[in-house]
């Protein structure tokens, strides 16, 4: 058996800064007073969880930091989110990215395989997201391990391993499982649980700097589909 477990955003999908600007509103709608006429400052995304920036976010604008705010914050954002990525004339902003499309097809079709997210995005927001791309049935939302599971990345990885080992009835070991991600954070977060790192060049960080961060495989998008599945398969 195999668990494999896909980051989102730069990795499966590039959604033309939706993410960002649907937090920084968020925000103002969900506490107009505390933001008032103050910018929303630059979000540094990349591997970032979004409990992780509720945290920095309620800090800037000294908001309390109770799972009340929390979770009035993040519904004001995934509310964003849908407006943001789907237009009233049904387009979908952003694109889902290269190879994406296929590997996953390759990849729900092998019998020894479970596919999982793991990433920063709330469980709603990664619904919402793989809901706009046309990506949610090639995964099982209640497996999997997301941003509002905790706001350390690094904790991510044993929350995914233990639910798709419950979901599965299969325990899996780490040597099982994969970390697929485009940041540094992808990767620090795979080797903390004991996995194995793909990395990829998709989203904001270019092979040579991702190379630093000595994934175990590193390739520079997701087109070559029977490499990727040979190498995931080892
Ligand atoms: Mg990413």
């Amino acid at each position: 058996m195999r668990l494999l477990l896909f980051d989102i955003d730069g990795t499966l999908v590039d959604t033309g800064g939706v993410g960002r600007s649907s937090l920084q509103e968020g925000m103002r709608l969900a506490f107009p007073e505390a933001v008032g006429d103050q910018e929303v400052p630059p979000l540094d995304l990349a591997g970032a969880t979004d409990l992780g920036l509720t945290r920095f976010l309620f800090e800037t604008f000294e908001v309390e930091q109770t799972p009340e705010n929390e979770t009035a914050f993040l519904d004001f954002y995934v509310g964003v989110l849908r407006r943001h990525l789907i237009a009233e004339d049904g387009v979908v902003r952003g694109r889902v990215l290269l190879g994406v499309n296929a590997l996953l097809d390759s990849l729900s079709l092998l019998p020894d395989v479970a596919l999982g997210l793991l990433t920063g995005n709330t469980l709603e927001g990664a619904q919402t997201k793989m809901d706009a791309y046309g990506l949610a049935r090639y995964f099982c939302f209640d497996s999997g391990a997301y941003g509002s599971d905790h706001w350390d990345r690094n904790e991510l990885g044993f929350v995914a391993i233990t639910r798709a080992s419950e979901k599965r009835d299969h325990p899996f070991s780490p040597g099982q499982v994969t970390v697929i991600g485009d940041t540094p954070k992808d990767i620090a977060c795979g080797k903390a649980c004991g996995a194995r790192t793909l990395a990829v060049a998709t989203g904001g960080f270019e092979s040579a700097s991702l190379a630093g961060h000595q994934p175990d495989h590193l390739l520079e998008d997701l087109s070559s589909t029977e490499e990727i599945v040979s190498w995931l398969m080892q």
